[in-house]
């Protein structure tokens, strides 16, 4: 037996061991909970998470809150839809060039908030029966590139068995990308052997999608298991999930992030939580989520800062949530926010210009000359293709046209409340002088979307606008 299946055996793996070790929890509620959802905690992560403490503990433990109805939610069995998207059982194709496969119902612990736990630790639900047939579907649907290995986790497996089907994906040749999805190198690092890393990288290139949400499961041994993919070719990526009393806080995610680099692993995804039914008590609000990015973005590298995404409820697939930095497009101009709350304009390049640029070039030291106030709107095109400009803080770009009420000064009603995002003359009111006289109501019209409702951020960054 390897050190891994020991450790797998010497944890928590019934009910009674669980109540042994967790006195305070009621034996009858874990039973009613682990018929649906199993328990289980390898020793490893066992003595690691009484150590931590509570935001690795509330990952493991079951909570009667799980059996919950969770009445007007919309938390479903299965949220992503994955079973109407899926050909063959557990092989769902939901995106045009990638399908998911599932190959092992187990894992070396069970997360309580799992998106599959309607399957995962079910022999009946992900067996290898229907591999064969799943096999072939990607043989036989040349569009697919990539395919994701998942489960429960895939590592679980004997390594012969992962070879032989990993080996079996590798011989179709339209298959560029395998991708693994595993919590291994977090839930129990010392299943990556050496032995696994020389048996899987004959198939290359294979990607370790990984799971760590708290600083905390960044142990040593965990560093090192990420270190060894690294050293025999698997590119390491994490994918966290945002959970409330785990990881809902900025500086608790920033140390995650930056320890997995150090680790040699990209911070690739942060999930919001997904509907899933008995997990509602772990998700926070998405504003919390936004609040989060804006607190990382510009405040540490790039390299450290994930996707912040919506796993869209029904199976529409991954949508980017991002904190709102453009506060208004135009054909003639993007408005940004930098990671400071500062108003920046973009011009944008205006078609035919190349014959005018001596004029412009022209015009634009005319306008410098004849000082700031003279720099505003007419000349902006002229000056501005390839410059950003500060807006705020210098008082050189003052654009009129405050509040959403009438732009007076040509540049589409600069407003200041609702309606950002790429719209212009916000909030219901006319640009007079620009190009966009259009009305549009709270921002819905024009380019962007219906706003969503502004944050003291928002508000602070619109108030340096006029
Ligand atoms: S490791 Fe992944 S598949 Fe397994 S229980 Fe946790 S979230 Fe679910």
């Amino acid at each position: 037996m390897e050190e891994w299946q020991k450790l797998l055996a010497e944890g928590i793996n019934t009910p009674a061991q669980l109540v042994k070790e967790f006195p305070h929890l009621d034996e009858q509620m874990v039973k009613a909970i682990s018929e649906n959802f199993r328990v289980r905690i390898n020793k490893y992560w066992l003595d690691l998470a009484k150590q931590s403490g509570a935001p690795l503990l509330k990952q493991i433990l079951p909570d009667e809150r799980e059996l919950r109805e969770d009445v007007g939610s919309g938390c479903a069995d299965d949220p992503l839809n994955e079973e109407a998207q899926s050909p063959i059982p557990n092989l769902t194709h939901r995106y045009p060039d990638r399908v998911l496969f599932l190959i092992s119902h187990q894992c070396a612990f069970y997360c309580r908030y799992c998106t599959r736990k309607r399957k995962v630790s079910d022999a009946e639900q992900i067996n290898r029966s229907n591999q064969t047939a799943a096999i072939e579907y990607i043989r036989s649907h040349p569009e697919i590139r990539d395919v994701i290995l998942s489960g429960g986790d895939p590592l679980m497996l004997r390594d012969e068995e992962l070879e032989s089907i990993v080996s079996r994906i590798r011989a179709i040749p339209h298959v560029e990308i395998i991708r693994i999805g595993t919590r291994m190198p977090c839930a129990l690092p010392q299943r990556i052997t050496e032995k696994f890393c020389t048996t899987l990288k004959k198939y290359h290139p294979i990607f370790m999608m990984v799971h760590f949400n708290h600083p905390d499961e960044v142990t040593p041994e965990a560093k090192e298991a990420m270190e060894r993919l690294s050293d025999h070719g698997f590119p390491t990526m994490n994918q966290a999930v945002l959970l409330k009393g785990v990881n809902d806080d900025p500086e608790v995610l920033k140390k995650l992030f930056h320890k997995l680099l150090m680790a040699r692993c990209r911070p690739y995804y942060l999930y919001q939580a997904d509907l899933t039914k008995g997990t509602n008590y772990f998700r926070t609000t998405t504003e919390k989520g936004l609040e989060i990015m804006r607190a990382l973005r510009g405040w540490t590298s790039g390299l450290a800062i994930p996707h912040y995404v919506i796993d869209a409820p029904g199976g529409g697939g991954k949508v980017p949530l991002l904190p709102r930095y453009v506060l208004r497009r135009t054909a003639k101009e993007t408005v940004v926010r930098n990671y400071r709350g500062d108003v920046y304009r973009y011009a944008e390049v205006q078609e035919g210009c190349e014959d005018m640029l001596p004029a412009m070039a022209a015009a634009a030291g005319a306008d410098a000359a004849a000082g700031p106030e003279a720099a505003v709107p007419g000349a902006l095109p002229v000056r501005s293709r390839m410059t950003v400009t500060k807006l705020n803080g210098n008082g050189k770009h003052r654009v009129n046209g405050t509040n959403g009420t009438n732009g007076t000064n040509g540049a589409h009603g600069a407003h200041g409340t609702n309606g950002t995002n790429g719209s212009h003359g916000a909030n219901g009111t006319n640009g007079t002088n620009g190009a966009h006289k259009t009305k549009h109501v709270n921002g819905s019209a024009g380019h962007g979307t219906a706003p969503a409702p502004l944050t003291a951020f928002d508000l602070a960054a619109a108030k340096r606008l006029t």
